[in-house]
């Protein structure tokens, strides 16, 4: 290990061992200081939108997760309370047609994705250490990280600190940076099944019935993510002991869904783990040496499952202003910038998804109803493809409140 690195990375998720690989494979002395001892399944993202596979193409790094055991979904047939059955097929979309030169989004079991990208970090030079306990912060020109492992004190000064520790962000906390949040608005969570052959790994279903929003990705062999967006009140069943049955349970009982059957044989293969949805986010996360990217700089609500694209843009621009040699809090504005209005954009957008998808009753089923109308057949404007091609695609009306009235006007 050098006594000195230019880049020190807190958190060893996506964000950060895909950082340590792009800055590792450019010559830069790059170290990740990573909690946990092996990738663990926390329940988190395992769908990637097709705008993030086109960052992670232009990262260099699809190769080394498709070759991981990744795989791309082709349609998404909108199975739900509207449109079950066989009369969701008029309504497939071809996902394989939405960007160039990205075959579709792309799904892969999210400790999986964080093992190859930090294989790929190491294997290009960085260091990776794991079983990091006791991290501490001081912002400065240079910074200051003190950590501990195996019981032994370190304190290191690079050039720049990385904050890429997620959700609860240690490296945020330690840096007093003001945190903004929308109210939560409903539970969203999810769980890995196995023993479901029937499920067609190119097929990934979203869609709504009765008291309950569902998402359904493959994962490869007979593997499939479940998540479950449900409302504070509907809890109880999916937070005991028995959550893991009742959330089986659950999918078994969707009548407009073909494959709820097949389901209902599945083995859960993960915990069940569930969140509140709101979005939270910094203005500007960054201080003097340190830079948040990822989770730790704010997350949209997981709905419209944009973390990993997320994530995969602020390596991008962050890993641009570090490779034109500029090291100082100043020069990551145009990051920060474009954080900011990206997020705003994919926060509007989901909170859309919430009032369509994920209020429940017959008046908001009429609602989706009329909006999905509006948007497939009338081709009124709407933010929702955002989410599929990226934020920075569609004009700024697409998010004006007139255009999301006009959407779910009676
Ligand atoms: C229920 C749910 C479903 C989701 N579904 C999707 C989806 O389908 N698609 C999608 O794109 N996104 C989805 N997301 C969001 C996505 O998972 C995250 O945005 C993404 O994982 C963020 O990556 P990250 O590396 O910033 O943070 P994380 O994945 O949280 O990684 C943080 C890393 O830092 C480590 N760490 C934490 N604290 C410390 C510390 N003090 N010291 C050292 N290391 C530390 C952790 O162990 C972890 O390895 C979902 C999120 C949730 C909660």
């Amino acid at each position: 290990m050098p006594e000195m690195y230019d880049v020190v990375i807190v958190g060893g998720g996506i964000a950060g061992g895909a950082l340590a690989a792009v800055l590792a494979r450019s010559g830069i002395a790059v170290a990740v200081l990573e909690r946990d001892p092996v990738p663990l399944d926390r329940v988190r993202g395992e769908f990637m939108a097709p705008w993030g596979v086109a960052e992670l193409k232009r990262l260099g790094l699809l190769e080394t997760l498709a070759e991981a055991g990744g795989i791309f979904t082709k349609r998404s047939i909108p199975y739900d309370e509207n449109t079950p059955g066989d009369s969701a097929l008029p309504f497939a979309l071809d996902l394989s047609a939405i960007l160039p030169d990205v075959p579709g989004p792309f799904c892969m079991s999210h400790p999986a994705m964080c093992a190859a990208l930090a294989a790929v970090a190491e294997a290009a030079g960085a260091t990776v250490l794991r079983g990091v306990e006791k991290i501490d912060l001081l912002a400065g020109s240079p910074p200051t990280v003190s950590f501990s492992r195996d019981g032994v004190a370190a304190e290191w000064r690079p050039r720049l600190v990385i904050g890429a520790d997620g959700r609860n962000s240690q490296v945020r906390r330690q840096l007093g940076l003001k945190v903004l949040a929308d109210p939560p608005r409903m539970l969203i969570g999810g769980m890995l099944v196995q023993r479901v052959p029937e499920w067609p790994q190119d097929l990934q279903v979203i869609g709504t019935e009765g008291r309950m929003h569902f998402l359904v990705f493959p994962q490869g062999g007979d593997r499939v993510r479940l998540y479950l967006c449900y409302d504070f009140a509907d809890k109880a069943p999916y937070s005991g002991s028995q959550r893991q049955e009742n959330v089986i349970a659950a999918f078994a009982g969707l009548t407009c869904l073909p494959y709820a059957d097949a389901i209902s044989r599945a083995q859960p293969i993960g915990p069940f783990n569930a969140f509140s949805n709101e979005d939270r986010w910094t203005e500007d996360p960054t201080a003097a040496g340190v830079v948040l990217i990822g989770d730790a700089a704010g997350h949209n609500d997981p709905i419209i499952g944009q973390g990993l694209s997320i994530a995969l843009r602020d390596i991008r621009l962050v890993s641009e202003i570090i490779l034109a040699d500029q090291w100082n809090q100043e020069a990551f504005r145009p990051y920060v910038e474009e954080r900011l209005e990206r997020m705003r954009r994919l926060r509007i957008t989901a909170r859309l998804a919430v009032t369509l998808r994920s209020e429940f009753g017959e008046e908001a089923r009429m609602r989706r109803q009329r909006a999905g109308r509006r948007m497939r057949v009338d081709k009124m404007l709407s933010p929702v493809l955002a989410s599929i091609v990226g934020p920075e695609r569609l004009p700024a009306a697409a998010f004006e409140q007139a255009t999301i009235d006009a959407l779910l006007a009676s």
